[in-house]
């Protein structure tokens, strides 16, 4: 059974993006947990989480995690800020052309499928030098979940039965992107 590692972004004195009542570090972390939960109880997935309460960890030590595991893929939670809408995704510079990018295809539609039926944009498929993705030696992926500072992404992002759906499709994307 591959070993999935799911890494809530920010935590502790960290709050990261922050608007419209809400903090991005909370919602990563309420979304990772819903994420395990879903890989665990349809497809019995061995899900580890880089923190699975409201601490502060530094890059370097979620990267480590997954490589000391041995994990199949890493999966960072995110949410955007900076006056945008939508969803984007990103997977190390120089990878998109191997299997990490395969699994950004298969991850990414997942998502999209369900956040099409809100209307919601698709900022596309991209690739950045994240220390995450950067230091992670199996797949990893970046997932920005819509936009702290949009009126209209958070008041979708407040709704416990958007964040259930959202968690479901990640989670459904991930078992699909591994074959599970
Ligand atoms: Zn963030």
């Amino acid at each position: 059974m591959p070993i999935i590692v799911l890494d809530p972004g920010h935590g502790g004195s960290d709050p990261g993006a922050i608007g419209n009542g809400l903090q991005e570090k909370n919602l990563a972390l309420t979304i990772g947990l819903k994420v395990k939960a879903y890989l665990e109880s349809n497809y019995g997935a061995d899900v580890r989480m880089t923190r699975s309460t409201d601490v502060f960890i530094e890059l370097s030590q979620r990267s480590a995690f997954a490589n000391g595991l041995g994990a199949s893929y890493f999966v960072s939670l995110h949410h955007n800020a900076g006056g945008g809408t939508g969803f984007e995704s990103f997977v190390y510079t120089g990878t998109r052309e191997t299997e990490t990018g395969r699994r950004q295809d298969v991850v990414h539609a997942e998502i999209m499928k369900f956040y099409s039926q809100y209307g919601l944009r698709d900022r596309g498929k991209k690739v950045a030098n994240f220390a995450v993705l950067r230091g992670t030696s199996m797949p990893a992926i970046l997932l920005e979940n819509l936009f702290m500072d949009s009126v209209n992404d958070t008041n979708l992002l407040k709704s416990a039965s958007f964040i259930q759906g959202l968690s479901n499709a990640i989670g459904l994307g991930i078992a699909k992107a591994l074959n599970l």
